[in-house]
């Protein structure tokens, strides 16, 4: 069975990598803060110091780190996976960043001979504890189909989309859907609550019509209790919108709404919210 490696132990990572040492994988992890690799090492994974001792020891690696600044150090900086990248390595990074970035990541990879796959993922912190995530790659198709059997571990639904920045622009696409709904979602509840009516009436009313949704399920009744427990940062939605709103640029697309929604998530940002729940956004609006 090959070797593994897996860079990234957050929210996400963590589940992740677990489920891979859980399938029997030998799995080789490293994060930044040590501590949290101690989880992965007791379940029977080998703990490593830097990002070049794991691409050194392993197939193929994967990475599932914060965003593009994360993605660029951890490939890029000392003791970074370009030290130890050679022939016929594979590198998947399961970040959520923008197409340049991965675009930039995929041709060192390739300068030392290595292949690259990005695949970012759809779904939160549970969906990846339960190795049920939505998964969206594109890059190097040989290392598409030999990452299967763990890309399958991950996911309940993998997905091929082509050359790299294909998935980095169905993920940003489908974020910025994601946070947009939740900042109207919060505006919606909250202009509700000051004109007295109840939040599970309005919640009720929702998930009996055409709008009803998991995320307006899940959510709704945390937010009603002013519960933000994190599953996804809200740091990290704001950067999804920021980074949905550059690849507007790109294309000239008009994001009125989506840059609305970014703005409002600045807000609760400022408001010292970047590490709750992207749910939280309700503190800024109500
Ligand atoms: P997280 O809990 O904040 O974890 C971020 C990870 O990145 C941690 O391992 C962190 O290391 C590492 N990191 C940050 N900056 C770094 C740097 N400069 N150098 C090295 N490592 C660095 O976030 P997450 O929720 O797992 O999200 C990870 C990625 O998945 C993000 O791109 C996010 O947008 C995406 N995503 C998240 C969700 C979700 O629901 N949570 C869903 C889909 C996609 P430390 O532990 O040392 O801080």
């Amino acid at each position: 069975m090959k070797k593994l490696g897996f860079l990234g132990l957050g929210i996400m990572g963590g589940g992740m990598a677990a489920n891979l040492v859980k399938a029997g994988f030998d799995v080789t992890v490293w994060n930044r803060t040590t501590a949290k690799m101690e989880e992965l090492v007791s379940l029977g994974a080998r703990g490593a110091s830097s990002p070049r001792e794991v691409v050194a020891g392993c197939d193929v690696t994967f990475a599932m780190l914060a965003d593009p600044r994360a993605s660029e150090e951890v490939c890029f900086g000392p003791g970074g996976v370009l030290e130890a990248m050679g022939e016929g390595r594979g590198y998947v990074d399961m970040s959520t960043v923008d197409g340049d970035t991965s675009r930039r990541i995929a041709a060192a990879v390739a300068a030392k001979g290595g292949r690259f796959l990005e695949a970012p993922v759809s779904g939160s912190r549970q969906p990846a504890r339960e190795g049920t995530l939505v998964i969206m790659a594109a890059g190097d198709r040989s290392l598409y189909d030999e990452a299967m059997p763990a890309l399958e571990r991950m996911g309940k639904l993998v997905l091929y989309l082509g050359e790299v920045g294909k998935a980095a622009a169905m993920k940003l696409v489908v974020n910025m859907i994601m946070g947009g709904m939740m900042a109207v979602f919060c505006e919606g509840l909250s202009l509700g609550k000051r004109a007295g009516l109840r939040i599970d009436d309005i919640l009720a009313v929702l998930d009996n019509g055409a709008m009803a949704n998991p995320m307006f399920r899940l959510k709704g009744p945390m937010i009603q209790e002013g519960r933000f427990p994190v599953a996804f940062p809200l740091k990290h939605m704001q950067k999804d919108l920021r980074l949905a709103l550059l690849l507007g640029d790109l294309f000239h697309q008009p994001l009125v709404s989506a840059a609305a929604a970014n703005e409002t998530f600045k807000r609760a940002r400022d408001l010292g919210l970047g590490d709750e729940d992207f749910s939280a956004v309700f503190r800024a609006v109500s």
